[in-house]
């Protein structure tokens, strides 16, 4: 009886998921639905030194930079939305080829995990900030870079340092209050003075959480789809 009644869950579920393959953001434009463009702060810290902006480079895909250290994400195709929206597509735009043991960037020498720095062998370790809150003390993401998935927001540095290194959040961090390629909401002083007309947004804020909330649980019911049989 039981069984019965799970496997039918499953199928429901199972059947949902091969409709939207991939609703995790950012999200290509849709019809009905426009692109997300998110913005993330990047640096690589080398031996101890931040080397300068990389150059802004040919962008097929809608991951790229501005030659100014953002990685900017507003995926034109599904090829580099949601879960393939990687580092790894900005680092092939602005000609960086990086894995968890070697790091090559324009006009800079390539470093092999054990190359030396000043205070010892380096190798390549990525410090994570997910807030721009001055307490965020960071996380240190292991194995290659280029799987990294940059979120909104986020800072990034890419270090090549000896193992317990201070790794410092990217030079580019207060860029992403300054980009050039988004205009500052008119509305800072004007919302504070009248709430009433923040309800005019308000209809595509709840479409678009109402949109990927049923989703973000179809990787876990994937999982127990297989575990039922
Ligand atoms: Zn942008
Ligand atoms: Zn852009």
């Amino acid at each position: 009886m039981a069984a019965v009644v799970i496997l039918g869950t499953a199928g429901i579920v199972y059947s949902r998921d091969q409709r939207q393959p991939d609703n995790t953001r950012p999200f290509a434009a849709a019809p009905g639905r426009p692109a997300d463009h998110w913005h993330a702060a990047i640096g690589y810290y080398i031996c101890g030194t931040f080397v300068p902006n990389l150059p802004e480079g040919e962008d097929p895909l809608g991951i790229h930079g501005h030659g100014d250290n953002v990685v900017h994400i507003h995926p034109f195709v599904n090829s580099s939305a949601g879960k393939r929206a990687t580092l790894e597509v900005y680092f092939d735009t602005v000609g960086a080829d990086i894995s968890d043991d070697r790091i090559e960037l324009p006009g800079q020498d390539t470093k092999r995990t054990g190359d030396r720095c000043e205070d010892g062998p380096g190798r390549i370790q990525t410090k994570v900030w997910d807030k721009r809150n001055p307490d965020d003390p960071g996380r240190i993401i292991e194995g290659d870079p280029s799987a990294i998935r940059p979120q909104d927001n986020q800072l990034i540095t890419i270090a090549f340092v000896p193992e317990g290194a201070d790794i410092p959040k990217p030079p580019s961090t207060p860029t992403l209050d300054n980009l050039s390629d988004v205009t500052p909401p008119p509305t800072a002083s004007t919302s504070s003075t009248a709430p009433a007309t923040t309800t005019a947004p308000d209809p595509t804020a709840s479409t678009t959480s109402s949109v990927p909330d049923p989703n973000t649980s179809p990787p876990a019911s994937t999982s127990s789809t297989t575990r039922v049989p």
